[in-house]
């Protein structure tokens, strides 16, 4: 097969401008259930922020002060490697399900997606009409009705936009601290408010005008399906094999036509302007708007269904069912060892966690003939919500700990505390020049976690 189809971009014409990609309003059962779907991804993403699990909000993802909480459990930059795995982990997970199922992802839960075509599409059908009208409307001269479509198309775009950037502020920075920049003084929130516009703008512009774009040039996933697919990989499929050679339909049939009846409705559904029938190609979502198209072709003429569907390369060319690679295989039993590790950190986790500096500039103290003693500074996080009294304790060195100023440290829930303290060592416990310790941290009688130093003593 001839395959110039894969030197061009379907929204780029041979001068480089842009293709405005006018795509016929889909309809059919696969897009019912996109629509149920979605309809319920966006009632999490719009009522997440508002969500709250033992007072915490489900979600937060606040980057500036290095706070995350998830499922209403919070983590500290500490949990950092943590976040390291569980981020490897969905890497590879992507890998292991995009080998399996292609883009699924894409079409089924990716947001630019479901926000394009299930808000921002919708709301274009609704307003200029379906694909036919919403060109004609483009190449008519500016009048009355045109004007009157296009503006308010771009006021309800950037409203959406608006309220998008908005829950995406409140998963940032919090319900609580975005009404405080709504409601507050413009001059004492001047930071959040031109985030605010900022990401309005963005999404605005990414909605009403870039579109598509995103998953064909920008979006690093769609770029890696390259890599990722091979021949036993599921994908929104033409299956050749019944659809060639092509011919326009005739009432009485002729046998040596495929199936496909060259009506072009997969191509004229596709939200990135591409025909399907080419093959596996960069700019599928896998939206599955050409499946239902051609479902519906295939039902007026009498002739069996799926002529596009959900297939493999495999499945297609040589009938095979789906199978599981090794590669997959290895994948996915690297993706299991990695959600073992990330299960036991998480059940291990210690409530507080810290550090332990030796005060700067100081050496170690003479206490008397018989012992020696070193300045610490320890550091403190709570993870949890509740306040927590802790004691230093000395469990492992024949030796105490002399806390200055108070007898336990006080820290809040989920914030930081700190405090200073003498370690005091016998003599006879000081072997060389630098002894490790480990000082353990006790909530009443309960051990919450240790924290490894080292002592400094005279040399030997
Ligand atoms: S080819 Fe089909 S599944 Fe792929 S983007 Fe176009 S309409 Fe969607
Ligand atoms: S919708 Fe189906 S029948 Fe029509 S051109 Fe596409 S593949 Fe062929």
């Amino acid at each position: 097969m001839e395959e110039t189809f894969r030197d061009s971009l379907a929204t780029v014409d041979r001068q480089g401008k842009r293709s405005w990609i006018y795509s016929q309003k889909p309809k059919g059962k696969l897009y019912n259930a996109r629509s149920i779907l979605s309809f319920l991804y966006f009632l999490a993403f719009f009522a997440g922020p508002f969500i709250q699990l033992n007072g915490r909000p489900l979600f937060l993802f606040n980057v500036v002060e290095g706070r995350f909480i998830l499922f209403g459990a919070i983590f500290w930059p500490q949990d950092f490697f943590i976040f390291g795995l569980a981020m490897l982990a969905f890497i590879v997970f992507i890998v292991v399900f995009t080998m399996a199922f292609g883009r699924l992802f894409c079409g089924w839960a990716c947001p630019q997606t479901i926000f394009m075509e299930m808000l921002f599409r919708r709301i274009e059908y609704w307003v200029e009409g379906d694909a036919a009208a919403q060109k004609a409307l483009n190449n008519a001269s500016w009048n009355t009705e045109k004007i009157l479509k296009k503006t308010s198309k771009h006021v309800l775009f950037y409203v959406l936009s608006f309220l998008i950037a908005n829950t995406f502020l409140a998963y940032v920075i919090g319900v609580d601290s975005l009404l405080e920049i709504i409601t507050g003084p413009v001059a004492a929130h001047t930071g959040g408010l031109a985030s605010m516009i900022i990401f309005s703008g963005v999404f605005y512009g990414v909605f009403a005008f870039f579109r598509e774009q995103v998953c064909t040039v920008v979006c690093p996933y769609g770029r890696l399906q390259g890599v990722l697919l091979d021949r036993d990989s599921v994908v929104v499929a033409y299956d050749y094999t019944r659809g060639e050679p092509r011919g326009h339909f005739k009432k009485h049939a002729d046998n040596n036509l495929g199936d496909c009846i060259d009506c072009h409705q997969c191509v004229k559904v596709c939200p990135t302007g591409i025909d399907i029938r080419n093959g596996t190609q960069l700019e599928c979502v896998n939206c599955t708007a050409c499946i239902d198209a051609c479902n519906f072709m295939m039902e007026k003429t009498g002739r069996p269904l799926h002529l596009i569907r959900y297939a493999s390369e495999n499945g297609i060319a040589n009938k095979q069912p789906l199978r599981f690679t090794t590669r997959f295989r290895l994948y996915s039993a690297i993706l299991v060892i990695l959600l073992t590790a990330i299960t036991w950190m998480l059940i291990s986790r210690e409530p507080v966690s810290g550090t332990i500096i030796r005060t700067a500039g100081m050496l170690y103290h003479e206490r008397g003939a018989d012992s020696i003693s070193n300045l610490y500074q320890i550091k403190l996080v709570n993870k949890t919500a509740r306040n927590i009294l802790l004691d230093l304790r000395l469990e492992d060195a024949p030796g105490r700990v002399e806390l200055l100023g108070h007898q336990q440290i006080d820290v809040k829930g989920e914030q930081q505390g700190e405090g200073i303290f003498f370690v005091v060592l016998p003599r006879t416990a000081i072997k060389k020049r630098k002894t490790a310790l480990h000082i353990t941290l006790y909530a009443g009688d309960k051990k919450t976690g240790t924290i490894s130093t080292t002592f400094l003593g005279p040399a030997q």
